[in-house]
């Protein structure tokens, strides 16, 4: 049998690709090494923010979260999204400037953050600190459960359709005159397309294609707090990024803000640094100090991806007819099921409301490229 698409990676990109490509009319398979949404997007701290979000994807990131405030509609299960305010903080002089030129920039891209005083923060978020100067304040913020991602996806994929393959590496891809050859341990799957949306393993999948496309990996850490009662209400993040915060109902607080860990591509996140948790977690204590009376219950880290210029790779392989990549997206949970449903309408041939991101921007011409590696 030959499918219409196979989709290799089953995080948020591949998953919604594959969803929308089935809803389509076609024949779609989806390889997942291990269980859907088990690495970034189901590890994740969950934010659905404007103000972390690159500017360039702001226009991006709305649609997103619109599509996220109403999952139950388009992917029919939850997700245990909470749409609530948003805050960025600024504590100093120089996070004020920050924060300022920050909340400007994503406003001419349409986020609608506006800068407020301290009074007006403490306010909106009646938890925080007295020690805020400024803050950007935007009504389109919020969260989701992450680890709910893979079970409703799974739950969608299998009402389309899809052939999901969960547990199976792909471990190459040949060319055929009728379209790809993916090799698995379960044999080898024809399709007539395909979409590489492996997250930091990307730049591996490439590799398959004789691409070289490099990808960064940051091996992000996240802490969450025993069970407490309601210490805030909203999302809060500050300004030069190194926080995220927010309560869930059930009452456990989830730190994280991009503080690095140890690990890799080929080995996962291996270890944990305790300085920088505890840095991440002192940070939170002094925007929201309610929080020094919790405990932490459990601290873990996960791998994003980034390209060269922190910009999705989201489109056609150049000089490979039919071929896709899907991945890389900055604050991707967040802007992930749009970028990946323009992408899946791009595939059944319909024309993209926003445009996608091509990836020529990030392949050294291939002179360079052979030498350098
Ligand atoms: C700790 C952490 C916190 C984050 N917090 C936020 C946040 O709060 N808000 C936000 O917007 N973004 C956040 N992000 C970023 C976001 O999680 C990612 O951008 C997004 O989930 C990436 O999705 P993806 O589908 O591209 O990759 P992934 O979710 O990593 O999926 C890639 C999939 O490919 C599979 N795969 C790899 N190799 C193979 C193979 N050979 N065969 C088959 N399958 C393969 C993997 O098993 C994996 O399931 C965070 C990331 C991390 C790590």
């Amino acid at each position: 049998m030959t499918y219409d698409l196979a989709v290799i990676g089953g995080g948020v990109h591949g998953s919604t690709v594959a969803l929308f490509a089935a809803r389509g009319g076609m024949k779609v398979v989806l390889i997942e090494r291990g269980q859907l949404c088990r690495e970034a997007s189901g590890v994740n701290a969950g934010t659905l923010t404007m103000q972390m979000t690159r500017v360039a994807l702001i226009p991006y990131a709305l649609r997103a979260h619109a599509m996220w405030a109403s999952a139950r509609d388009w992917l029919g299960h939850d997700v245990g999204v909470v749409v609530c305010d948003g805050l960025s903080l600024a504590f100093t002089a120089q996070e004020e400037e920050l924060l300022t030129f920050r909340a400007g920039k994503r406003r001419e891209a349409g986020a609608p953050i506006e800068l407020i005083s301290g009074a007006q923060a403490c306010a909106v978020e009646p938890g925080l600190s007295a020690g805020v100067r400024l803050a950007g304040y935007c009504k389109v913020d919020g969260y989701a459960n992450a680890y709910l991602t893979g079970l409703a996806y799974r739950r969608a994929l299998l009402e389309a359709g899809v052939d999901l393959r969960e547990n199976v590496p792909a471990s190459g891809i040949a060319r055929e005159a009728s379209g790809f050859v993916v090799e698995t341990p379960q044999g080898p799957v024809r399709a007539k397309r395909i979409v590489l949306a492996g997250g930091v393993w990307i730049e591996p999948m490439m590799a398959w294609l004789g691409i070289h496309l490099p990808i960064k990996t940051l091996v992000n850490q996240l802490v969450v707090t025993e069970r407490v009662r309601p210490v805030m209400r909203t999302v809060v993040g500050i300004a030069n990024g190194l926080l995220s915060l927010k309560q869930y109902p059930h009452g456990t607080v989830v730190i994280g803000g991009g503080w690095q860990g140890v690990g890799d591509r080929a080995r996962g996140g291996v270890e944990l640094l305790p300085d920088r948790i505890i840095g991440n977690v002192r940070l939170a204590c002094h925007a929201i100090p309610d929080l020094k009376a919790s405990r932490i219950a459990r601290a873990w880290a996960g791998l994003e991806a980034e390209t060269a210029d922190a910009l999705p790779a989201a489109g056609p392989i150049p000089g490979i007819p039919d071929a896709y990549v899907c991945g890389s997206v900055h604050s991707g949970y967040t802007s992930g099921p749009y970028i990946a449903r323009l992408l899946a309408d791009r595939i059944l041939g319909r024309e993209p409301d926003l445009p996608l991101f091509p990836i020529d921007r990030l392949l050294a011409p291939r002179g360079v490229s052979e030498a350098s590696q």
